[in-house]
């Protein structure tokens, strides 16, 4: 599943080929992923150009004056550019025909992923964008914010984290790595952590997340391959994915256990 970084690649790997450029047309060859999509949508955004992209949370923003065009890639969706002569792959559900005959291309073969127009930005109206909380990226997700939303709460710390209200973009992957970086026990629950827990647990998140969408780059050029592979690059894990294998810290096994329903991974020797 693209996590933040990824989702951070793809904008960025994107975004020179679409700034500044006239949507000429636009082609849906599905009727539905994770929910229809509007029906009128390849009307709407005709003719409209695209001034900025961003990325709140995980969902890719294109804007121009008075649109918005929500991309969310679910569990397996990526954006390639194409050129005409590229032919469709299987699973692309999606694409937009750009005024520099550049194509950009959706494909989602689990068809988890949203695309949505709007007028108003989507962080206005939109029932999974109004409440997001902080970009773990910015300022204003800190060390003194984590620890008053951690006060009174019992949930597991890693849960805690992956809840979008407290803080976006932080999936299974970079929870489990950003807690063993901290040294914190992904099952410990969020009102025992200290001040400096949380100083340690913020500093790792936002350094594992940077560290990762700088590997991203060097894979930009994924972005207008056209075999497809574009996406999700392989992070050097220490922890995610590593059941039984040793620690890189004191060798010991890492351990797989289950916290809501997630699977979490974690050494019982370097996280307290
Ligand atoms: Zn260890």
């Amino acid at each position: 599943m693209p996590e933040l970084p990824e989702v951070q690649t793809t904008v960025n790997g994107i975004k020179p080929y679409l700034i500044n450029k006239k949507i000429k047309s636009c082609s849906v060859f599905v009727k539905k992923l994770r929910w229809n999509l509007q029906k009128d949508l390849t009307k709407k955004i005709i003719n409209l150009k695209i001034l900025e992209i961003t990325r709140r949370a995980k969902y890719i923003i294109i804007s121009g004056n008075n649109f918005y065009l929500t991309i969310h890639l679910g569990m397996t969706g990526t954006l390639r550019i194409a050129s005409k002569k590229d032919m469709r792959m299987k699973h692309d559900h999606f694409e937009i025909q750009l005024s520099s005959n550049k194509i950009l291309r959706f494909n989602d073969p689990r068809k988890f992923g949203m695309i949505f127009y709007s007028i108003k930005h989507p962080t206005l109206f939109h029932k999974l964008l109004i409440n997001l909380g902080p970009e773990p990226l910015n300022k204003d997700f800190n060390d003194e914010y984590l620890f008053t939303k951690t006060r009174n709460r019992s949930v597991a710390i890693k849960s805690l984290l992956m809840n979008s209200n407290i803080v976006v973009g932080i999936g299974n992957i970079y929870a489990s790595e950003s807690l063993f970086l901290s040294g914190i026990k992904p099952s410990k629950a969020s009102k025992t952590l200290t001040k400096k827990n949380c100083r340690d647990l913020v500093a790792s998140i936002k350094n594992v997340l940077k560290e990762a969408i700088k590997k991203g780059g060097s894979s930009i050029n994924d972005y207008i391959n056209v075999d497809g592979k574009s996406g999700y690059f392989q992070f050097d894990f220490k922890v995610y994915g590593r059941t039984s294998q040793p620690c890189h810290i004191c060798q010991s096994d890492i351990l797989q256990i289950k916290i809501n329903q997630r699977s979490s991974f974690y050494c019982k020797n370097c996280q307290k």
